[in-house]
């Protein structure tokens, strides 16, 4: 944390790098330790729904290992697994359902997509928790104290500026540097490989709604064991959910994932931009 003065006033100034150990997050967090932004933030926030895929994980290990060569903390919080509580929820064990954006087809057939519920609160709470509790030392529902001002770094690019938001909490302030520095998605993967760094693989929870056919695609060539969940989990979202009304369906053509043939020749047709609060896909 960080003291200043601010119009006669002290003030404690935290900055926070959301990662989601993605292209654009991962790489901001990398410029950070070469110090290419003016300013260095004090720690970066994994927030971990339970539910990337295995690459993504590996690739978090590698960054905390880089990272902790600079003597920069990452913290890895979290609020359950979202698989785990989803199926749990479907066999009645918990009530809790922060909705995907599952698509629905509703009673004439035509497709719906859920309101989204799970980066609310398997991300955005977890990273807000953290803040409050572990960086500024705040008890459950204690007020943050006006002398305190939070900055939050989020990896957007250029390319998904649609995604830019004023934060929801007057303490808060979002950054974009990667914005800022007038950065693409590849120019991101152009800064990594001119330094000889991994290239970070896709970052979100693996059974996501919002991916392209192009992603769908290579988990199904690739990533055999995220697969054979994802196959799993669509079959047993279908009808179980007793509050939702509609068929629910991973893929956005409301068929069952494992029936699908994704081509050859697909676009990256995702759908996060959709996801505006930032946190997902980066
Ligand atoms: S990656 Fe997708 S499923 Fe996971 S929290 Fe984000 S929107 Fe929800």
């Amino acid at each position: 944390m960080e003291e200043g003065n601010f119009q006669g006033n002290q003030f404690k100034q935290i900055t926070v790098l959301s990662l989601g150990a993605g292209v654009q997050s991962s790489t901001m967090l990398l410029m950070a330790l070469h110090g290419e932004f003016i300013e260095k933030p004090q720690c970066a926030i994994f927030a971990d729904t339970g539910c990337e895929p295995r690459e993504v994980y590996q690739y978090l290990n590698w960054l905390e290992l880089e990272a902790k060569k600079y003597d920069f903390p990452i913290l890895r919080c979290n609020n359950g697994n979202l698989q785990d509580d989803l199926l749990n929820t479907i066999q009645g064990k918990t009530t809790r359902f922060a909705n995907p954006p599952f698509y629905v087809k509703t009673d004439h057939g035509a497709p719906s997509i859920l309101r989204r519920y799970c980066t609310q609160d398997y991300k955005i709470d977890v990273i807000i928790k953290a803040i409050r509790e572990e960086l500024i030392g705040l008890r459950y529902k204690q007020r943050v104290p006006k002398n305190v001002r939070v900055t939050q770094w989020f990896g957007i690019s250029t390319d998904e500026i649609t995604r830019v938001k004023s934060s929801r909490h007057s303490w808060i302030t979002n950054q974009y540097p990667l914005i800022e520095k007038e950065m693409t998605r590849d120019d991101c993967l152009a800064w990594l490989k001119d330094r000889g760094y991994p290239l970070p693989p896709k970052s979100s929870c693996f059974f996501c709604p919002y991916h392209s056919d192009k992603t769908w695609r290579r988990i199904k060539e690739q990533l055999p064991s995220e697969w054979d969940q994802i196959v799993e989990l669509d079959r047993k979202i279908r009808n179980g959910f007793s509050k939702i009304r509609g068929e629910l369906y991973l893929h956005r053509s409301l068929q069952p994932i494992d029936t699908i043939d994704f081509g050859e020749f697909l676009k990256d047709n995702s759908s996060f931009e959709n996801e505006c609060d930032g946190v997902c896909g980066v």
